[in-house]
């Protein structure tokens, strides 16, 4: 990994100024999208430049054990980052440490300013700047994140089989989780600030038809009970929203899915968005509304968010900007 310092250069007019840095592929993020679109970019002699931004390694440096990763029954997140970080640099991709401050795609060569100071330019550009689940705020909700709080069923909610389980929110991701956890848990209760959920009709008939799931209206999540040592959570305390009346409810499990936002800023206004701020990609493919610029990964996918979904959502990415430069040449 090298920083993004660009070198300084005399201008036709004299004065110093900053040569830009120009590449066929410019990669934005360091998450199993950016490094797997990195592996197949270098691979096809495209001689990419991945910017890491704020979070090398992405969202799963934030956790501990991976268990959905194919090849591996069980890995730490931060651990299989280093490895796709060192992957990715091995096959020929410049790796540079640096955040990509403004993004231009208003015309080819696109033109990306980062913090360090320095221009790229890029023939094509991925986007794979990933997405970051919202949270309440509480301090005990950060206190127990990793040891009983998560914002991810499909990669938490194996580790709490014949557990009760609390699920808080009422759009599709929290129907959606409520649901698929009762694989696991003995009990689930979802607890809504309202009395009607915004998810989709038939996402409420399955979650309404399954026994296991107890709906508590009107309620929010005033704290997370547990232990220090281990830290380990026993129970949440709600709030009724109008009688302010406070209950208890024993867990070992609290799931926040009160939505996501994805790091869709650098491009909003220039791609086509959706769904809160998704890129916009042409089914079936990772082409976004600007040709030469594609999305992979959690900021174009709002329905599966996981690693390998993303890491696959790289490739094609890669292999698609790799099929639009032999197509379209150099800008
Ligand atoms: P991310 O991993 O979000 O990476 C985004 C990258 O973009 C980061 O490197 C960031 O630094 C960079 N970036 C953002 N803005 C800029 C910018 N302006 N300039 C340059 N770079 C920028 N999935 C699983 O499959 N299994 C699991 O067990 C699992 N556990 C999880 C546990 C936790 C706590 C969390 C939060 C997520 C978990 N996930 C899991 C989900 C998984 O981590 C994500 O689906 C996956 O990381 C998405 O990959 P991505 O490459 O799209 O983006
Ligand atoms: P969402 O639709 O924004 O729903 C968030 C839910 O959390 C809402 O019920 C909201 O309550 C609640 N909430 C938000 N902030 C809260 C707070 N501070 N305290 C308590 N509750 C809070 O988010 P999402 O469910 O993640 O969905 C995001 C987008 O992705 C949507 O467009 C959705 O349709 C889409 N999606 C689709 C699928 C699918 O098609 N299968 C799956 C997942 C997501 P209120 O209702 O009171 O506002």
């Amino acid at each position: 990994m090298q920083n993004g310092c660009a070198t300084p250069w005399f201008g036709s007019k004299g004065a110093m100024t900053t040569r830009p840095v120009h590449t066929r592929l410019l990669i934005i993020g360091s998450g199993p999208a950016g490094y797997s679109a990195a592996i197949y970019g270098a691979r096809a002699m495209l001689e990419p430049i991945l910017i890491q931004g704020l979070e090398p390694g992405g969202q799963l440096t934030t956790t501990t054990e991976v268990e959905n990763w194919p090849g591996d029954i069980e890995v730490q997140g931060p651990d299989l980052m280093v490895r796709m970080e060192s992957h990715a640099a091995s096959v020929g991709t410049r790796v540079l440490s640096d955040i990509i401050s403004e993004l231009d795609l208003s015309d080819r060569p696109f033109v990306a300013k980062s913090d360090s100071g320095t221009h790229y330019t890029a023939d094509s550009v991925i986007l794979a700047t990933g997405a970051t689940a919202k949270w309440l705020g509480l301090e005990s909700e950060t206190r127990y994140r990793g040891f009983g709080v998560s914002a991810c069923a499909t990669c938490d909610g194996f580790f709490f089989r014949g557990e009760d389980i609390v699920v808080i929110g009422g759009g599709n991701t929290a129907v959606e989780e409520a649901i698929f956890l009762t694989r696991f848990a003995s009990s689930v209760t979802l607890v809504h600030r309202r009395d009607e959920l915004r998810a989709d009709r038939i996402l409420q008939n399955r979650l309404f038809a399954n026994d296991r799931i107890t709906p508590l209206w009107f309620h929010v999540l005033e704290s997370v009970e547990g232990t220090v040592d281990p830290l380990a959570v026993t129970g949440v305390r709600v709030r009724h929203v109008k009688t302010g009346t406070i209950s208890e409810i024993p867990c070992k499990g609290v799931f926040i899915a009160i939505g996501h936002t994805p790091a869709s800023q650098l491009v909003r206004g220039q791609l086509e968005t959706h769904m809160g701020g998704y890129v916009v990609t042409r089914p079936g493919s990772t082409e976004t509304s600007i040709p030469g610029v594609f999305a992979a990964g959690d900021i174009s996918d709002y329905q599966y968010r996981q690693a390998v979904t993303a890491a696959g959502m790289g490739c094609m990415a890669a292999l698609e900007a790799e099929r639009f430069l032999a197509e379209s040449g150099p800008a």
